[in-house]
């Protein structure tokens, strides 16, 4: 596999010419470091980091993977000293307040690290990314106490954190959480139960691991209303190395993220003490989730980046057949693939999700630090505001970009044709380290039906299409007028209408019949996805044409790429979003009418 180049040229056509970061870090309590040679030496650094250490374990940690010896997880050879590396850079706390040793620069920041990282090497990136969720969660809910024991060591990245919710009867539907958590004298409580699929549960990569755990008090309420969050160290406080009733009972085999160790844990009555209210522990848990959730739609982003820089270099030099319009590398046997419309297709596809995917994810991370302005401005309306305009777009980008990062892995096998397959050119790995984004942090479906159930109807009533699509409005308005940008003007102001329409009309069957907010979800997502992806397409080829116009800071063929790219988006990706809306306004009797007996008549 060709090694891992960190993309800094769209990075900062992103951030400097279609986004202007440097006037949105104005605006941020927090954002007076974020200068523009800080971003840039952040960018630089990180791309090295990446380069030089993390990318060149992707491969031989998926072949290792990890092992459990004597009740320890050990990672792949190179991971701890990477990992080292990544620590005494100070990477783990950018985005974290300063009071407990971070940097604390924007979340944006933050994100756009966890890009590179994630590209590189998607195992390696989920052990301090796990840890983040850990951090965001005591932050926001722990007593100054736990902050002040458990925020230093984990900013710092001499400890790192889980998320401990899935239970082998649940995984999306936590209301069936049976951990249960006994008070004992002193405030603490003993935790006993078991937790599977628990990413980065044990490792050799730090002193000390702080879980996150949902549990049940005695005589909590049943359902979702009676779980409470913990924090269950591995080792308590003051005491490293001497057994808290935490250990890891087993490592899940499976397809993909092979050097990401995914745990079995048991809490044997494990110290653990409180963080937030009693019975609230789903609530607290979800703050945050927003921003957990962009996290994971960047692993769409990455693996389409990924499986990109791998299939182009093989399409330039591999040969096959002669192009149809005649001969174009004549001194050679045959022309390279890249030559063949069929192979382009597959190409620009994984481009255009790849740099699509990274304008939707720096868009929502602006969004993110506007939240995070609102937290540390102690302005709760701020806060509320922006974490309902996150969440619109989450679940989108969620669902989205992890469906669209795994199609873009596989275009990217098929060509290399059969040798995308065997593992020589590690493509294969690409493959099955993205299959997984589109099932933790809840699967695609149930992002579907978090955007269209609660936030599209339930919680606004279409309110939040109207608001977003206003974008497109605005950009086709603006835009109409200018011959070589209104294509691109005409169809966003009929995929604003279109999406509205689509909306209403879902909301009105949905008075009649429910289950079509269920079997309408995926295709809605699918389609707000393709809309929203096509919104971000058209200001990149605004800006491109302004840049070629009047001057960038990256050479003309760069932002005649960009419009290139912009236009095969359009073209031949975008018309999908049709096919998904006929779908989705279709009425629930095809999909429900089949008895549950009836789908098989030869097997259970
Ligand atoms: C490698 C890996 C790492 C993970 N890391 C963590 C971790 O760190 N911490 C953690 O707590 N968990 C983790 N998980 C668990 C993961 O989050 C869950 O597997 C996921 O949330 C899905 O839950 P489930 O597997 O129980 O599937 P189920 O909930 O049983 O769902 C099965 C299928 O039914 C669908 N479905 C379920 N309910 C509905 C509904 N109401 N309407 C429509 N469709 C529905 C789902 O979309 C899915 O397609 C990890 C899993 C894996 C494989």
């Amino acid at each position: 596999m060709p090694s891992y180049k960190a993309p800094l040229r769209d990075t900062r056509f992103l951030m400097n010419e279609v986004f202007d970061f440097e006037s949105h870090y104005k605006t941020l309590p927090n954002g007076e470091e974020a200068t523009p040679d800080m971003v840039e030496a952040i960018l630089s650094e990180m791309a090295k980091l990446c380069e030089n250490t993390v990318a060149p374990l992707y491969q031989s940690g998926d072949e290792e993977g990890c092992r459990l010896e004597n009740g320890q997880v050990f990672t792949p050879k190179g991971y701890p000293e990477a990992y080292n590396e990544f620590v005494a850079g100070g990477w783990q706390g950018l985005s974290h307040p300063v009071e407990y040793g971070g940097q604390g620069l924007p979340m944006s920041l933050g994100l756009i690290k966890h890009e590179m990282l994630g590209t590189a090497n998607w195992s390696f990136a989920m052990y301090p990314g796990l840890s983040l969720g850990a951090m965001n969660t005591i932050q926001m809910h722990g007593t100054d106490e736990q902050k002040e024991t458990y925020l230093t060591k984990l900013t710092e990245g001499t400890w790192a954190g889980t998320m401990c919710l899935t239970e082998p009867q649940c995984g999306t539907d936590l209301g069936q959480v049976k951990t249960k958590a006994e008070p004992q004298d002193g405030g603490a409580y003993k935790i006993t139960g078991t937790k599977i699929f628990i990413s980065s549960g044990d490792h050799d990569l730090t002193e000390n691991i702080v879980h996150i755990v949902l549990a049940r008090l005695p005589d909590a309420p049943a359902g979702t209303r009676g779980i409470s969050l913990f924090i269950v160290p591995k080792y308590l406080p003051g005491q490293i190395g001497e057994d808290n009733g935490v250990s890891c009972g087993a490592l899940e085999k499976k397809m993909g993220i092979k050097a990401s160790a995914t745990c079995v844990m048991n809490f044997d009555q494990a110290t653990g003490f409180l963080i937030g209210p009693p019975n609230q522990g789903l609530e607290c848990m979800f703050t945050f989730m927003n921003s957990a959730r962009v996290g994971t739609a960047i692993q769409g982003v990455a693996h389409a980046e990924r499986a990109y820089q791998a299939s182009l270099p093989y399409a330039k030099e591999r040969r096959s057949m002669r192009a149809l319009s005649g001969k174009k590398d004549p001194e050679q046997v045959a022309d390279a693939l890249i030559h063949h419309g069929d192979v382009r297709r597959m190409l620009l596809k994984q481009k255009a999700y790849a740099e699509g995917g990274r304008a939707m994810a720096y868009f929502t991370a602006m969004y993110a630090d506007h939240m995070i302005a609102g937290m540390l401005e102690n302005d709760q309306k701020k806060y509320d505001k922006w974490d309902s305009e996150l969440g619109f777009l989450t679940p989108i980008l969620k669902g989205f970009l992890t469906e669209k990062g795994l199609e873009a892995a596989n275009e990217a096998m098929q060509v290399f044709g059969g040798h995308g397959y065997i593992k020589e050119h590690g493509i294969e790995q690409i493959a099955r380290d993205a299959r997984i984004a589109t099932l933790y942090e809840g699967t695609t479906g149930i992002q579907a039906l978090d955007l269209l159930g609660r936030k599209v109807l339930l919680t606004s009533r279409g309110k939040c299409v109207r608001s977003f699509s206003r974008n497109l409005v605005d950009f086709g308005r603006q835009n109409l007028k200018d011959a070589r940008l209104r294509p691109y003007a005409w169809k966003l102001l009929k995929i604003a209408a279109e999406w509205n329409y689509l909306t209403t009309r879902i909301m009105l069957a949905a008075t009649k019949d429910r289950d079509i907010v269920s079997t309408a979800s995926y295709d809605y997502l699918m389609y707000s996805g393709y809309a929203m992806m096509a919104y971000f397409w058209a200001l990149q080829a605004a800006t491109a044409r302004d840049k070629l116009e009047n001057g960038g800071n990256e050479p003309a063929e760069f932002y005649k790429a960009k419009l290139a790219t912009a236009e095969f988006y359009f073209d031949r990706l975008l018309p999908a979003a049709k096919g998904h809306a006929d779908a989705a306004l279709k009425p629930t009797r095809s999909t429900m009418q089949m008895n549950a007996e009836h789908f098989s008549f030869d097997y259970e």
